[in-house]
């Protein structure tokens, strides 16, 4: 048994608790929380907040080894053609070992469980390592229609290499204009199989613009017609769209109409990065959507740590509390991910992970830029 304790304890599902107190089993499950009333002697006291394990609900591991390669405030064409030409220009041992440090440094600052987008195999091995829990979305994409059988054929099998080694993993449409409407339409029907999907959402107004030539609409009406037609009148499973950073009202009214549960995951410091803009957060949060906080890639963000994300939306919201914040970076992407019965908030019963996050504005309930996040459980 374990006692830890400190200035505050925010469970998430409750009220921040003042002088808090977690007595967790060896095995870090949670027996009770509550508020320390006398310092025992066995009770570890720590300078800061505790919360639960984060739930990083967006991530490409597989792009680590671009830190630092690739130029800020392109747009998204810009960024595309980047990360073309740069991908392979790491060998495979280098990527492999830049993807292995990046999955331990999100474990050790106290990341629980991470969406992961995958492409290619080499990640594998170290997401079946790593005591961290990750569902992979083998992402597809390809706009020759002519070619979609074939992209999903070898899509599935990447999937069923990655399940066969003990991970969870099902197809995923990278994104509306990347894909011909067969590949979109079966990528949709069979990752649903899983009963999660995950797809780039909006992200850049370039995006839009793209989608109102083409098809007269917002790229998510364009998206939900497909996915309209695979499943009616309304569309099960976790759909987890991703950055959603130029999304409008019509937009979410019409996925809040068609999707059973939709998640939104937001980016801020990759929209920042690649476009110098920011999710509509608070139109976003006046129609009470589940918003998950994600770091996307090394490829557009300087490092994978979500106290910069909390940070940043410190900064660009200072309106949003730190409670709602958290409950994006712990609870709702654990719903995204269908791990909320062990993870996203403290809770007797479950094994979230603790998590300490140091150098705390007690004033603004805060985090400062000194602020760091530490795995303590
Ligand atoms: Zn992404």
């Amino acid at each position: 048994m374990r006692r830890i304790a400190a200035n505050y304890i925010f469970p998430v599902t409750g009220e921040p608790i003042k002088n808090g107190v977690i007595t967790l089993e060896d095995d870090g499950t949670i027996l009770r929380i509550g508020r320390l009333e006398s310092e025992e002697e066995d009770t570890e006291f720590y300078n800061g907040i505790l919360c639960p394990g984060f739930v990083n609900a967006h991530c490409h591991l597989e792009l680590s080894h671009l830190q630092g390669r690739l130029q800020e405030a392109t747009g998204m064409w810009g960024f595309i053609s980047q990360i073309k030409s740069l991908r392979e220009t790491t060998p495979r041992e280098e990527r492999i070992r830049a993807a292995e440090i990046q999955m331990e440094n999100l474990y050790r600052q106290g990341v629980s469980a991470v969406a992961d987008i995958s492409n290619s195999e080499e990640t594998f091995g170290i997401k079946t390592r790593s005591p961290l829990y990750s569902r992979t979305f083998i992402e597809l994409f390809g706009s020759e229609p002519d070619k979609a059988e074939e992209l999903l054929r070898q899509g599935v099998q990447k999937a069923g290499r990655a399940t066969a080694q003990g991970l969870d993993a099902s197809l995923a449409p990278h994104a509306c204009y990347s894909m011909s409407v067969p590949l979109l339409e079966a990528t949709v029907r069979e990752g649903l199989k899983s009963g999660f999907l995950s797809c780039h959402n909006q992200e850049s107004p370039e995006e839009e613009e793209l989608s109102g030539r083409n098809t007269g609409k917002p790229s998510l009406l364009y998206f939900l017609d497909h996915l309209s037609r695979v499943h009616t009148p309304t569309v099960p499973g976790k759909i987890n769209l991703v950055h959603n950073t130029v999304t409008g009202e019509e937009s979410i009214d019409a996925a809040l109409q068609i999707l059973q549960e939709p998640y939104w995951t937001i980016c801020p410091l990759s929209n920042i990065f690649i476009h110098r803009t920011l999710p509509p957060l608070n139109l976003m949060r006046a129609k009470g959507l589940d918003i998950c906080l994600g770091t996307d890639s090394l490829s557009s963000n300087k490092c994978l740590c979500m106290a910069e994300e909390i940070k940043c939306l410190h900064i660009n919201f200072p309106e949003i509390p730190l409670t709602e914040i958290l409950k994006w970076a712990c609870l709702n992407g654990a719903k995204a991910l269908g791990k909320e019965n062990e993870l996203g908030s403290l809770e007797p019963g479950k094994k979230p992970g603790i998590v300490l996050v140091s150098h705390i504005d007690w004033s603004h309930f805060k985090l400062t830029p000194d602020s760091i996040t530490k795995r303590i459980i």
